[in-house]
């Protein structure tokens, strides 16, 4: 069963940029996808559709059997954890403690699961050595990492992550993947980085002009015969 459905997706900018032109596809539990296109193409504003960051100007986006609308963000945002492209926009507590358990800790769980989930997220992106540290002291790729613990701190069923090996060295980046390779849940990638999309997504869905130009196997868009 599918747990992404998006039903002829458009969307305008208050400015009159037709973003998104009629996008539909779905996603089955335990896939992982990437979505690729140039600058422009829409990539960013599809992914805000998916816990509803932005409200469709036309067409629908369904998580499980929820419709993704105001009433129902706070389930659908249990549901898909969102890394966002820029860590600063996800990042906004003193310490990097506070800003991993401030999702737990709005679930209400207990002090004791609150402080096991925010080791154990901050442990799997490899910054524990970090959690009493303000977040606007940090590099790019901590920040980046810590911004990543903060949705991995909710036991997401979908991550959604937005351009995640931005600024990382090749060993964060190498950690990265390896800690995504075992994420079993669905995963949803926007990415530049094609080794990345080779080694990790079994589909890609390429954007072009606010339009799915391309669904289909990894290996088979990237045209790659070995
Ligand atoms: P991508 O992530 O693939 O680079 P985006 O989703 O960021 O693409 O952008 C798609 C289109 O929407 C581009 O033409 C971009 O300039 C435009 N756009 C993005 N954000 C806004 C905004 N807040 N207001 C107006 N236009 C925007
Ligand atoms: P269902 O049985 O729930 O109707 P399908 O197996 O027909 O689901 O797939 C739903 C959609 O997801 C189809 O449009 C299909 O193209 C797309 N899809 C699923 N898996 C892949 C994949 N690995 N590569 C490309 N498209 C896929």
């Amino acid at each position: 069963h599918h747990i992404v459905e998006v039903r002829d997706l458009c969307h305008c900018y208050p400015d009159g940029t037709e973003a998104l032109r009629g996008i539909s596809f779905r996603i089955h539990h335990g896939e992982s996808v990437a979505v690729v296109g140039a600058n422009g193409a829409g990539k960013s504003t599809l992914l805000l559709h998916l816990n509803g960051y932005l409200a469709p100007t036309r067409g629908d986006v369904r998580v499980g059997d929820t419709p993704v609308v105001r009433t129902t963000l706070p389930e659908v945002r249990r549901t898909v954890g969102m890394v966002f492209q820029d860590p600063d926009d996800q990042l906004f507590m003193p310490t990097v403690f506070d800003d991993v358990a401030f999702g737990p800790l709005n679930l209400g769980l207990p002090p004791a699961e609150v402080e096991r989930r925010v080791t154990d997220a901050l442990e799997r992106v490899g910054v524990a050595h970090l959690r009493d540290k303000p977040p606007y002291r940090l590099s790019g790729g901590e920040k980046r990492r810590v911004a990543i613990a903060t949705v991995l701190s909710m036991s997401p069923d979908i991550l959604v992550l937005d351009e995640p090996t931005t600024g990382l060295d090749p060993y964060a980046r190498r950690q990265l993947m390896g800690l995504l390779r075992d994420f079993s849940h669905t995963k949803i990638i926007t990415s530049h980085d094609l080794d990345m999309v080779m080694d990790l997504c079994e589909r890609t869905i390429v954007l072009r002009g606010g339009k799915v130009a391309a669904d289909g196997p990894t290996r088979e868009i990237f045209g790659n015969d070995e």
